[in-house]
């Protein structure tokens, strides 16, 4: 037995302490915010299934909701919103249907509506009209309305939530400017406190503020807009709060503010644009007052924690589906080559990817509201599901554009994909840049945050608690040892690992187990950003996984081989990854190249596809009805080509009816214009 006597421990403490990340005050506090969920039964090698279970929450309005959404999308049809003159008609509109106080408390007459609600309300729009969603979805995410709700004065609450939930404020929130994007905080403009008479400590403060602010969504149009700057007190006038990043409210006729511009991102038409200008504010505009002075980074942290986890997915999620609803549709009636492209391997590849990817979305859309509308606030889990998302929908997009080939490139009515070809990228820009939140975010969060032990003992270094440190310590390395052998074990069991579950089981008990190592690599993982990416998109998987046997648990008449499908696929890519990590481990020294070692027999068996499954689980989605049903549900398509191409498979294809055959030229008819 190894004794470890208090001095060897000082020795340890100390060198932990060097190899730990030096983590600024902002990575400090992002890091703190928010809280766990499943991820950290994923980090521990083991999920406790009974957090899986549904809590049946039962929301009388949303079908009542949902009827009001297609009401809008009926009368708004699927044009873009701006630049628009009934751009105010509509944000009125959205308002007096109780779109825009979605997340604002009856308290101060808002609709809060449970988050499953909101993000089907969202897919729905965004299947339909992204112009629309996006307009929507900036007042219910963190601006303004979501910001007073956490920390606003009862002054502000009162005075700005009931106008923000009927519309008469339009709000909006400028972060970005010129040169600070993903270093949201880095050169952000600066606010300086100051006082009229220059003497300390007097009541006539003010902050004086250089505005330069850009890709502010509904900037154009907004009434009350909040902003992030960076407090200066160079003479100590603040008697509450702090210096440092803060909030504050401003309206949209204050004295110095220009709002003259907008941006065009993509032609995907909602109202985007600039905040400029030098302008002087009041103490009492910060949101929650001086007191929350310096608090700002942590108020959008801690706010983003949710967001993130709700309107992209749901974006993600309307596009996905409608999409592979109407590639489902087409590749059954368009033919080449005398028989339906849907008979053609090379298409068939391509659908099934975009069904997997489909369901995949749906399932942890479904799942993470579910896990959200518990209480929890997974600040891991939400970040996978904005990236990840974002991400796959992106490539339905690109097959479904490959399948619908001419017609997904020339624009006119047929052609289901401008839309949503203008607007994907920006799902994948904002609210943390896809590329940021993958290589540092997502892995670097959850090593702190999601693991069983590495949070304590960082914080017993932080406040210099040895003891703390030797408890968790010693949890830690039992917890590893116990892991890896554990590992070693199931390597020479006979264990099936064509059983999915199994597999997954199996692939769970390795994350976790490589995670144990990666750690060893302290701060250099925030540089070693391909190790983090990559282990990034092994966790995204293993929670996809977990989502889709919700789904399919809480859902009936589906069949277990679409499930497995899925499973295998995100196991297959899990896996691929898991053994990049180990074979680029870095080596150079002792003792990695002793750790490389250790890793060597962890390596996952890669699996392939088969192909026969692929056609069969091809025939499976055809022909089961509850599939399909899913597939559909919560996206509108009245009176679009998606809805031509569902009528046309309706129809008895051999017949070849006249009305058959009016509608199979209707749809596949391009939009033609005058020379
Ligand atoms: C249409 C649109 C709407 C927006 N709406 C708003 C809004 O309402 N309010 C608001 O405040 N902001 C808004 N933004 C700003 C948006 O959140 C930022 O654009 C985003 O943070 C990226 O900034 P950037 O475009 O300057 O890219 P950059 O920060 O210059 O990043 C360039 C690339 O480098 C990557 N990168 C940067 N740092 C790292 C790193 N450390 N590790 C790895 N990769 C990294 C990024 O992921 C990206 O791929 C909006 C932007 C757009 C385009």
């Amino acid at each position: 037995m190894i004794i470890i006597n208090n001095h060897m421990y000082s020795r340890l403490f100390n060198n932990v302490r060097k190899i730990i990340p030096k983590i600024s005050e902002t990575e400090l506090i992002a890091l703190k915010s928010g809280g766990v969920s499943i991820d950290r039964d994923i980090f521990s090698g083991k999920i406790n299934y009974d957090k899986l279970k549904r809590n049946v929450l039962y929301e009388q309005n949303e079908n009542n909701m949902l009827e009001k959404t297609k009401d809008i999308l009926r009368k708004y049809g699927d044009s873009n919103v701006y630049p628009s003159n009934n751009i105010n008609n509509i944000m009125n509109n959205l308002a007096e249907k109780g779109f825009l106080g979605m997340i604002i408390d009856k308290k101060y007459e808002g609709n809060r509506l449970p988050i499953s609600t909101q993000s089907k309300i969202l897919t729905m729009m965004a299947s339909y009209n992204p112009s629309i969603a996006v307009v929507t979805m900036v007042p219910n995410s963190l601006g303004p309305g979501e910001l007073l709700q956490h920390y606003g004065t009862e002054t502000q609450k009162n005075n700005y939530l009931p106008k923000l939930a009927s519309g008469e404020l339009i709000p909006c929130f400028g972060l970005t400017g010129p040169n600070n994007g993903s270093d949201a905080t880095g050169n952000i403009d600066v606010g300086i406190l100051k006082s009229t008479d220059g003497i300390k400590c007097n009541y006539n403060r003010y902050i004086e503020i250089e505005l330069n602010k850009r890709y502010i969504t509904l900037a154009p149009i907004a009434d009350i807009i909040g902003i992030a700057f960076n407090l200066k007190d160079p003479d100590n006038l603040l008697k509450q709060g702090t210096s440092g990043i803060s909030l504050a409210l401003i309206d949209k006729n204050h004295p110095g503010l220009i709002k003259e511009t907008y941006h065009n991102p993509n032609n995907a038409g909602f109202p985007n644009g600039t905040l400029k200008g030098k302008i002087r504010i009041d103490l009492e505009q910060i949101i929650g007052g001086e007191k929350m002075a310096g608090n700002g980074w942590k108020m959008l942290m801690e706010c983003l924690a949710v967001g993130r986890g709700v309107s992209l997915p749901a974006s993600a999620n309307g596009t996905s589906k409608a999409i592979t609803y109407g590639i489902f549709n087409y590749i059954k009636n368009r033919e080449q080559f005398k028989i339906p492209i849907g008979n053609m391997q090379g298409v068939r590849e391509k659908f099934l990817e975009m069904f997997y990817n489909t369901w995949v979305i749906q399932a942890s859309v479904n799942f993470t509201s579910h896990i959200l509308d518990s209480g929890a606030v997974p600040s891991v889990l939400t970040a996978i599901m904005k990236q990840q998302t974002t991400e796959r929908a992106r490539k339905v997009l690109l097959n479904g554009m490959d399948i619908y080939a001419g017609g997904a490139i020339c624009i006119g009515p047929n052609n289901f994909f401008t839309k949503f070809y203008n607007s994907s990228p920006i799902g994948i820009t904002v609210e943390g840049s896809n590329t940021l939140t993958r290589s540092l975010i997502i892995f670097g969060q959850g090593l702190n945050k999601s693991h069983p032990y590495i949070y304590s003992i960082f914080d017993a270094i932080q406040t210099n608690d040895l003891n703390k440190f030797k408890k968790e310590f010693n949890s830690m390395v039992l917890f590893c040892t116990k892991l890896y052998i554990s590992n070693i074990i199931n390597k020479f069991s006979i264990n099936n690992n064509n059983n999915t579950n199994i597999r997954l089981e199996n692939l769970i008990k390795k994350y976790a187990n490589l995670v144990n190592f990666v750690a060893l690599m302290g701060g250099k993982i925030k540089s070693e950003q391909m190790i983090s990416g990559n282990m990034a998109d092994i966790l995204s998987n293993i929670y996809l996984a977990q989502s889709v046997i919700w789904y399919h648990n809480n859902n009936t008449g589906l069949p277990v081989e679409i499930r497995d499908y899925c499973i295998d696929k995100l196991c297959n890519e899990a896996e691929i990854k898991l053994n990049l990590v180990i074979n680029n481990y870095p080596n150079n020294n002792y003792p990695n190249n002793i750790i490389k070692m250790l890793l060597k027999p962890t390596q996952c068996k890669i699996k392939y596809d088969n192909f026969r499954n692929e056609n069969m689980i091809f025939n499976t989605i055809n022909n089961n009805e509850n599939i399909i049903k899913l597939l559909k549900a919560d996206i509108f398509y009245e009176n679009n080509i998606i809805q031509d191409l569902e009528t046309l498979s309706r129809l008895d294809k051999n017949k070849r009816t006249d009305l058959y055959n009016k509608l199979y030229n209707k749809i596949i008819s391009v939009s033609e214009y005058k020379i």
